[in-house]
């Protein structure tokens, strides 16, 4: 089946409840919208395959605003954006030779931005700073990671990748690793998850556990959820490992970072004791924490899932902006 700008929408499932909106946080989607969201990336795989793109987005533009680095998350935004046909204003790696080295406010940059563009993508060092930005914005905000914040779109990624690669998120069991205090993405992926039935191991040393407030809303919920510093204990049972970075630019104190990173190592020998189907996921750039001896197993899907980050880019754009 092959989609066209005039069918790409028809009948899908679930709520559009995206049009216009900005995309701060995880707690702002509904499992409707989620089930929304997931078939129209489905659409745009099957559009990607078929003619690699669709001029959904003609003549619309996107600020592409990183003030942090970022390598797939502004490189997918601007693939997105440009196979549905629209432009790309990147505002990436000369943010320190721009108005914002002279002292601009983020508010002032986004409400100039958003005279040219008709939505900003927005990555900020600081948490909270996605929400300042679309408070000025009056065109959509999307969040594309704020400090250790949140990372809702690489979780809109994770849950498309889970359902792709397993076919299934209810009755999952999900075990993160690392660097669960920094790491944004198992922040945003946590929070997103508990639309769903399914059980959570914490994997990660005493210094890098869950955030309290989001291990209590995993508590509160009801859901099923065990913290563990060992990797041994949940690999059998883990049908998604989702292994992270230790976020070494959060860490104040560089020592202590030296002690906890290259505390977990996945390597073939430990996915020897993993179920046949399963996935190991990470949202990349990977420092070690995952041998290039496994990226051969069928089970290893971060590559995948870096492709499953387009597809869903180019569905929210489109919600978005259509
Ligand atoms: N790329 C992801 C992020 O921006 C993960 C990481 O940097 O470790 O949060």
């Amino acid at each position: 089946m092959s989609y066209t700008i005039d069918t790409l929408f028809d009948d899908l499932p679930g709520a559009n409840g995206f049009h216009g909106k900005d995309i701060l946080k995880v707690a702002q989607f509904s499992r409707d919208e989620l089930t929304y969201i997931m078939a129209l990336g489905e659409r745009m795989r099957e559009v990607v395959e078929s003619s690699g793109g669709l001029d959904l987005l003609k003549h619309r533009l996107m600020a592409a605003l990183f003030y942090e680095p970022s390598t797939r998350t502004s490189a997918s935004f601007i693939a997105a954006m440009e196979r549905l046909g629209g432009s790309v204003i990147p505002i990436t790696q000369g943010v320190q030779f721009s108005s914002v080295s002279k002292g601009e406010t983020l508010g002032d940059t986004v409400r100039t931005l958003a005279q040219y563009a008709d939505a900003i993508v927005l990555r900020h060092p600081e948490i909270g700073s996605a929400a300042e930005a679309a408070h000025y914005a009056p065109v959509p905000v999307l969040n594309a990671g704020d400090g250790a914040g949140e990372h809702p779109t690489q979780a809109l990624l994770d849950l498309f990748t889970i359902q792709q690669e397993l076919g299934q998120i209810d009755g999952l069991t999900v075990a993160m690793v690392g660097d669960l205090r920094f790491g944004r993405t198992v922040h945003s992926l946590t929070q997103l998850l508990l639309n769903y039935d399914v059980g959570f191991r914490f994997v990660s040393p005493e210094i890098l556990r869950m955030p309290l407030a989001i291990a209590n809303q995993v508590r509160d919920h009801g859901a099923e959820m065990r913290e563990t510093y060992d990797v041994h204990e949940v690999i059998e049972e883990a049908d998604v490992l989702y292994v992270t970075r230790v976020q070494k630019e959060r860490f104040s104190d560089l020592a202590q970072y030296e002690e906890v990173k290259g505390y977990y190592i996945v390597d073939p020998e430990l996915l020897t004791k993993a179920k046949e189907k399963m996935v190991v996921m990470h949202p990349l750039p990977r420092v070690g924490e995952i041998l290039e001896a496994v990226d051969d197993d069928p089970r290893a899907a971060y590559f995948r899932q870096v492709r499953n980050g387009l597809y869903i880019r180019m569905a929210l754009l489109a919600a978005v902006l259509r």
